[in-house]
């Protein structure tokens, strides 16, 4: 399955162990003004390759930039292409101001015009709490930023990053009829339920893994995540550390472990 005519995209030059290849910046609209979802990086090679792909759908011009979140692989380049083409900026509401003069604001619900058709805003906090995926209902497509990667799985980091909030956003999506994932990173899902609940399973398999090592008395983040992520080293570590943290955080809220001075406990009936 491939991206609908109307949709196009271009990966910024910014690979690495977070941004998988580098990060995907779509292009949408099918006459007139297009949207373009997420700039990452300011450098005009960078803008040249958006807007190379603006001109080969034969659009006129770009007139909206919205930013799946604020993360800067994500919205670095916003203002510089803003500043070259007059494209309005749009960021959910929670992160108003944060680039220092958005255009407009949006939230659950609200719809975007773009050239010939419109985006729906599914606010899906947990990687990051402004995250919104948006959603095109008569395809079915929907653009995931980083809630959902083309491969690999989502860092969440507290205390912004919640995984309470990750699940029941991932939860939330199944409420939806989707064809096709065009995420943040990696290359597109064609198979979108299937994923999600792949994702969620994931999680749940990882909250288990945290109860086990509770159980056998690893009490810091540091020995639960070194019995749980046994091959795991450098950078990808500190990931882990804070989704080994996050797990434990969900715990605490549903009243099923207690943190005393960085130990963590299993509370009773567990
Ligand atoms: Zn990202």
């Amino acid at each position: 399955m491939a991206e609908p005519p109307y949709i196009r995209h271009f990966t910024a030059n910014n690979p690495g162990y977070m941004t998988l290849q580098g990060t995907n910046q779509y292009v949408v609209g099918r006459e007139g003004a297009v949207l373009v979802i997420d700039v990452a990086l300011s450098a005009d090679s960078n803008l040249d390759g958006i807007i190379e792909q603006v001109e080969a759908m034969g659009a006129k011009k770009i007139d909206k930039i919205l930013l799946t979140h604020i993360h800067s692989d994500h919205c670095g380049g916003a203002l510089a292409l803003r500043k070259r083409t007059g494209a309005k900026i749009g960021i959910h509401r929670s992160r108003a101001g944060y680039l220092g003069g958005e255009d407009f604001q949006y939230g659950e619900g609200d719809r975007i015009q773009f050239g010939g058709g419109e985006l729906q805003v599914l606010h899906t906090p947990g990687h990051e709490s402004g995250h919104c995926c948006f959603y095109e209902s008569g395809d079915q497509v929907l653009f995931s930023g980083d809630h959902i990667l083309g491969f690999g799985t989502s860092v969440i980091r507290p205390p912004d990053g919640d995984m309470t909030d990750y699940l029941r956003s991932l939860e939330k999506l199944l409420g939806f009829n989707i064809s096709l994932i065009l995420p943040g990173h990696g290359p597109l899902v064609g198979k979108p339920e299937a994923k999600i609940r792949e994702y969620i399973e994931h999680r749940l398999m990882r909250q288990k893994q945290v109860l086990d090592a509770l159980r056998k008395g690893h009490e810091t983040i540091g020995a639960i995540t070194q019995t749980i992520y046994v091959d795991v080293s450098g950078p990808l570590k500190n990931i882990a550390e804070f989704s080994v943290q996050a797990h434990l955080i969900k715990l605490i809220k549903e009243g099923r472990v207690k943190n005393e001075a960085g130990r963590y406990r299993l509370l009773d009936a567990n």
